[in-house]
């Protein structure tokens, strides 16, 4: 009998691989800390605190008894609708398990061992655990004041580059690349890497730069756009990719064929038309935003300005203050797998949570 263990044999590249670190479940905090569930506030991973839209709930129940059979999988009416709403083809919109999902079908399509992949040095964590599963080499562009610093990710741009993430706005630091820095950088994007714009916070934004134009000209791109934050869906894992027929079509071929399951599409196309919904969720996220400023302010805690439905703010030890804040109930995100150990991330919750969030930071700071 052979004594060699599977980790000899397995893929170098998964072994390498840090596994990526969720924000705690409510459950498992319950069962650890012996809380009350009901009573938890979990601030960890950017959803909506207004639940899903009552259409979409509505929309999920008239699936339940059609679950038996297979899901569109060519996505028809969602695609369609998607490729309606932002002016383009079917063929432009590519469904997804999530968009995170998207991000993992861009690295099957373009990564290999001698490629390179760009991103920002506070990125989204995501793209640098995908660029090791698939053995390639992991660029990462210093981002001063933890804004994306394009020129640079440009000139970082070699002939083994396939991709440049850019989050838009990025997630942990909830800020924004503008208009002319977007145009400038696509000015210098040669014809051998795909520029890939996430945009998974899209909605929250006042101001957004426009990257569908991109789209629409036929350039290398895609952009990413998700159902799992302001739209509040994030436990159906739908997300969507839009990109230039030639990237799209590729996207296509290494996807599963149901890689969108029938709730969470037909979930989706409810959310989308319902207005009402999303608007009270902005509404909401502006109010919890400016609570957030004003409470850092006011008691000389350092933050990033935001854009997003989170907050980035400075409190010492993240990992010390991620647990004292976890017993009295409040899950919040620390920071170090961002290099950022003295710093955690809130998301912006329903006001009664922000201000109970507001209340626990207090006690375990005095403490
Ligand atoms: C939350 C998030 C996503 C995607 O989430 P899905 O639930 O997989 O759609 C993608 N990019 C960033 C930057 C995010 O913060």
């Amino acid at each position: 009998m052979s004594t060699t263990s599977v980790k000899n044999v397995a893929n170098q590249f998964v072994c390498d691989l840090v596994a990526y670190e969720p924000g705690k479940p409510i459950e498992e905090t319950a069962r650890e800390l012996g809380l009350d569930p009901a009573t938890i506030v979990k601030l960890a991973s950017n959803e909506n605190p207004l639940g899903p839209s009552p259409m979409a709930q509505e929309a999920m129940r008239n699936e339940i008894d059609q679950v038996h059979i297979y899901p569109d999988g060519g996505g028809y009416k969602l695609r369609s609708a998607l490729a309606d709403r932002h002016g383009l083809e079917i063929e432009n919109v590519v469904l997804g398990n999530g968009s995170n999902e998207i991000i993992e079908l861009l690295c099957h399509c373009f990564l290999n061992p001698e490629a390179e992949l760009i991103a920002a040095e506070h990125a989204f964590v995501v793209y640098k655990l995908m660029a090791t599963l698939f053995g390639a080499k992991y660029v990462e562009v210093a981002d001063p004041d933890f804004i994306h610093d394009v020129d640079g990710m440009a000139d970082a741009i070699t002939e083994n580059t396939r991709l440049v993430f850019i989050a838009n706005p990025n997630n942990p630091t909830g800020t924004l690349v503008g208009q002319d820095a977007l145009d400038r950088f696509m000015d210098r994007l040669p014809e051998h890497v795909v520029a890939v714009f996430d945009e998974a916070y899209y909605e929250f934004l006042e101001d957004a730069p426009d990257t569908l134009k991109y789209v629409k000209e036929g350039r290398n791109v895609c952009v990413l756009r998700t159902f799992s934050k302001a739209y509040g869906l994030a436990g159906l894992r739908i997300g969507y990719g839009m990109a230039s027929p030639a990237v799209a079509s590729l996207l296509q071929k290494a996807r599963q064929p149901f890689n969108a399951n029938a709730m969470a599409q037909a979930a989706a196309l409810a959310a989308m038309n319902d207005g009402d919904h999303v608007q009270q969720t902005l509404d909401t996220n502006n109010t919890g935003l400016a609570y957030y400023e004003k409470a850092f302010a006011a008691r000389g805690l350092e933050y990033v300005p935001s854009v997003a439905n989170f907050i980035l703010v400075k409190v010492g030890d993240g990992d010390v203050l991620f647990q004292k804040m976890l017993e009295q109930g409040v899950i919040v995100r620390a920071m170090r797998g961002y290099k950022l150990p003295e710093w955690v991330r809130i998301s912006v919750g329903t006001q009664a949570e922000n201000e109970r969030c507001i209340e626990v930071l207090d006690e375990v700071l005095a403490s």
